[in-house]
């Protein structure tokens, strides 16, 4: 087996030879611990018969040891400078694909049916650019992509968002957006040490898993989402206050609210924080006919 990239002599030695510098713009914090790698990628499930797509290989460390684990990785990377020091330190291996895009732009379901004709399944896999951790999990679940799920790194305090439960203070509008299309979960709390450089917060992984349906069946998706959105708008503030205060023409329309709260069997002094997904769904769905 070839020597890993992820130690912190082999990092140096790689930025040094090719004179890189680290663009905190572009959240690059690359790892250097061969076993927190491992760990990773044995959560994601890969077999030699699975496709992995990577977002940011950086200068590869997680990238090999997807090539190991898997058929075929396809990495996006959106930094010019980092190609011709893919090509050489991956050079071991020749099922990986490297593609220079922004993966916020990026055709993904283009590129995984041509890239992946013979896979038995796809995982996402990736150690996330912190400044956009959000929109990335969010287009990769919502562009409706033939993957199985998600194996992510990012900050501490977005992975506890997105997997919070109801009743807990960190549960939110991000935490249902994501639990509605996936079964989601912590798998691992990792520290700073192991990055180069060091990011200023704490890092954990999480596993989404895509449901087969979503989490509630709605009426209509968007004003189910504008709903939980609003609901959370002032925490401390009632369910019923953030709704008129936040749906349009919301205080006017008062006792329509009032209405769909009840039919939901909600009662409005509650706030959004203690509401499950599938009670938001019920309001939503109650609420619809009085603001379509
Ligand atoms: N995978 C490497 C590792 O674990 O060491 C690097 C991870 S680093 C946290 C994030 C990587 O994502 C960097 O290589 C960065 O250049 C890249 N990146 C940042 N924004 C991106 C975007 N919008 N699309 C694709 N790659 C991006």
């Amino acid at each position: 087996m070839t020597k890993d990239i992820a130690t912190p002599i082999r990092t140096k030695e790689i930025m040094k030879k090719y004179g890189f510098s680290f663009k905190k713009s572009l959240g690059q914090n690359f790892l250097i611990d061969p076993n927190i790698l491992e760990n990773i990628v044995s959560h994601a499930g890969l077999t030699k018969e699975d496709g992995a797509i990577e977002v940011g290989p950086g200068i590869g460390a997680l990238t090999e040891h997807l090539a190991r684990a898997s058929k075929k990785v396809v990495s996006f990377e959106i930094d010019q400078r980092l190609l011709p020091i893919l090509q050489d330190t991956l050079s071991p291996y020749d099922n990986i694909k490297v593609l220079h895009a922004d993966i916020l732009k990026a055709d993904v379901a283009t590129t995984i049916k041509e890239e992946f004709t013979d896979v038995e399944k796809v995982m996402v896999v990736a150690n996330l650019p912190y400044y956009v951790t959000t929109p990335i999990i969010l287009k990769l679940l919502t562009e409706n992509l033939p993957i199985q799920g998600l194996v992510v790194m990012l900050q501490k305090e977005v992975a506890d968002r997105i997997a919070a439960k109801p009743g807990s203070k960190t549960y939110g509008s991000l935490s249902i957006a994501i639990q509605y299309y996936t079964e989601a979960s912590t798998v691992m709390v990792v520290p700073k040490t192991v990055f180069m450089p060091q990011p200023n917060v704490d890092s954990a992984v999480i596993k989404l898993m895509k449901r087969d349906t979503p989490a509630v069946q709605v009426i209509d998706e968007e004003f189910f989402f504008l709903v939980t959105r609003s609901s959370f708008a002032q925490r401390r503030k009632t369910i019923l206050n953030n709704l008129t205060s936040q749906l349009p023409d919301g205080k006017a329309k008062k006792e329509s609210i009032l209405s769909a709260l009840s039919a939901a069997e909600i009662d409005p002094t509650r706030r959004g924080e203690s509401l499950s997904i599938p009670e938001f769904g019920a309001l939503a769905d109650a609420l619809y006919p009085f603001f379509k």
